[in-house]
């Protein structure tokens, strides 16, 4: 594989393995195992498995291995490792890395699951956490510590698309011998430059964008080798997170489309954004990508494109957010992102349901707040179905 390869010739080509057929799509290994012709050679590859040696898949896998190569080069990564889920990363980057007595700073504004795992798993293994708000770099630097041994955020936050700074945390994490931990799903592999930013891990739930097509769970670690392969593989291939081979063949074919599905969101998303300023039926429109958003100038630095969510704040509350869900044509009610359909949430009784009312309007989950995750359909239909939406939510 080439060096000089840009981001959308690695997505199609890179970390291929070819078996002696010479395929041309990658080949799904659906094996647990692996032969071996002696017990001499199985005694060796136990010592030390080359790099083209495998053991078992919860070890790993020919064609997992190629999904691991593939997005490690797209990312810009030395290695990964590849989950059973998102939050088998997220979990499984965390815990392979922190022991009890360890402390770590967090963004308050993270996905439901990443909350529980920080809030309510880490302290009963004695790591304490401080929760910061991620765009506030004067909260990180009052709360990092000489024991702050990690931060973790999400680059963009969830549901109101807050952008934090990952040059600004990763320069005041380091300089206190901290690691950095990104969540980085809403800016996407096409958008990211998080390790070019500072960021030292970065994680993927691949259910997303990656495999775009709603079809299957899967995640993703990826770091410095030492970290990927000292750290996070032993713990990930004992305690049973590891990434099946069926998941990392769908995950590899979507990577060779995700730019141009990615793009194509992005485009629609932005044009939406544009469409609904100043509509009379929204109190706002919250899409990075846009020069009426907080973080605009920080997200163009950071990411060059605003990603492919947009999230509005409806006049009229939760009986608007439902009636506006409830007359959408095209985007379906669901809780996923990054899908090839246009996917509608409405945050406050689903995907955050669980925080109290205070901890909601703290992180800006309104009542008549609702996620659209953009598709990949025509951008005019998407619009004018927005458009119908909102008058049928107006009770126009
Ligand atoms: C979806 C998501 C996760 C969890 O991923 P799963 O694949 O559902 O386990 C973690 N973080 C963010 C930001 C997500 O959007």
């Amino acid at each position: 594989m080439s060096k000089t390869w840009n981001k959308r010739t690695t997505a199609v080509h890179g970390g291929t393995r070819r078996s002696h057929y010479g395929e041309v799509s990658e080949a799904i290994f659906l094996t647990q195992g692996f032969v071996y012709d002696t017990a001499e050679a199985a005694e060796a590859r136990f010592i030390e498995a080359g790099a083209d040696e495998f053991i078992y898949a919860r070890y790993g896998n020919p064609t997992v291995r190629m999904f691991e190569d593939r997005i490690a080069a797209l990312e810009g990564a030395e290695d990964a490792f590849a989950t059973a889920s998102g939050m088998a990363a997220v979990s499984g980057a965390l815990m392979a890395m922190l022991k009890a007595g360890d402390h770590v700073v967090a963004a308050r504004a993270l996905f439901g699951s990443c909350l529980y795992v920080l809030e309510d798993v880490l302290c009963r293994y004695g790591v304490e956490v401080t929760f910061v708000d991620g765009t506030d770099l004067a909260q990180w630097r009052d709360a990092l510590r000489p024991d702050t041994r990690a931060v973790f955020f999400e680059s963009v936050s969830n549901p109101t698309l807050e952008v934090v700074d990952i040059r600004g945390v990763s320069d005041l994490a380091h300089a206190v011998g901290a690691q950095v931990v990104v969540d980085n799903v809403f800016a996407t592999p096409v958008y990211s430059d998080a390790i070019g930013q500072g960021a030292d891990v970065v994680i993927y739930s691949a259910t997303k964008h990656i495999d775009g097509q709603g079809r299957t769970l899967g995640g993703v670690i990826l770091g410095r080798r030492d970290f990927i392969r000292q750290t996070v593989e032993p713990y990930m291939k004992h305690t049973g997170g590891s990434m099946s081979p069926f998941t990392a063949w769908v995950m590899l074919k979507g990577l060779e489309t995700m730019a141009l599905r990615v793009n194509a969101q992005t485009a629609s998303a932005l044009a939406l954004a544009e469409a609904l300023q100043g509509h009379d039926g929204l109190v706002r429109v919250l899409y990075p990508g846009h020069p009426s958003h907080a973080d605009h100038a920080l997200c163009m630095a950071q990411m060059g494109k605003g990603g492919t969510v947009v999230s509005l704040d409806l006049k009229g509350g939760q009986a608007a957010a439902f009636r506006f869900l409830n007359a959408l044509q095209i985007a379906k009610i669901s809780n996923n992102l990054g899908d090839a359909k246009s996917i509608i949430t409405h945050p406050a009784t689903t995907t955050h349901q669980r925080l109290p009312d205070d901890q909601k309007a703290q992180l800006g989950i309104t009542p008549g707040l609702v996620r659209l995750s953009v598709g990949i359909e025509d951008t005019a239909d998407l619009i004018a179905d927005v458009k119908q939406a909102l008058e049928v939510a107006a009770g126009r």
